[in-house]
């Protein structure tokens, strides 16, 4: 079978980032792309735990680290403690809840931005945008009302 053009892509996606396409890091990407969301190492590692027995939880950590980096992964503080990554290449913004640490897209061209923002300030050299908008999801606030009685 010729290799799909998924995996093409990811190969591709990892070289550029100086990291040999072995099969557990293939898989880690594939698993946050495909999950259309935002996950965290842990989750990825669960995911793939029964598939990939030999990987370990560092693996999945570095791969990302080092993706994030190069900026072909998001890397989303949730302000909860853990980490959340996103393998969505078009521009878009997030919310992310500081309760629960939800994490969900927002549309690029509700609040556009100058991406090649060049003026920001002399002499520097912007790589990245990334817009955040904090909060409580409508869930947590929600249960916060129901537990005020
Ligand atoms: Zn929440
Ligand atoms: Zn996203």
């Amino acid at each position: 079978m010729e290799p799909q053009a998924k995996d093409h892509s990811l190969i591709t996606q990892l070289r550029k980032c100086h990291l040999r396409a072995t099969g557990q890091r293939l898989a880690i990407m594939q698993s946050l792309i495909e999950s259309q969301s935002h996950l965290s190492a842990e989750d990825i590692y669960l995911r793939l735990k029964q598939s990939h027995p030999t990987l370990s939880l560092s693996t999945v950590y570095k791969t990302l680290q080092v993706m994030s980096q190069m900026g072909a992964v998001i890397t989303i503080e949730t302000g909860t403690g853990s980490l959340k990554f996103d393998g969505n290449p078009s521009p878009h913004h997030h919310a992310v809840c500081s309760k629960c640490g939800m994490v969900h897209d927002v549309d690029f061209m509700k609040y556009p931005i100058d991406m090649n923002a060049k003026d920001v300030l002399p002499g520097f050299n912007v790589q990245s945008i990334k817009v955040f908008f904090n909060g409580v999801c409508a869930e947590c606030a929600r249960s916060a009302t129901q537990s005020e009685g």
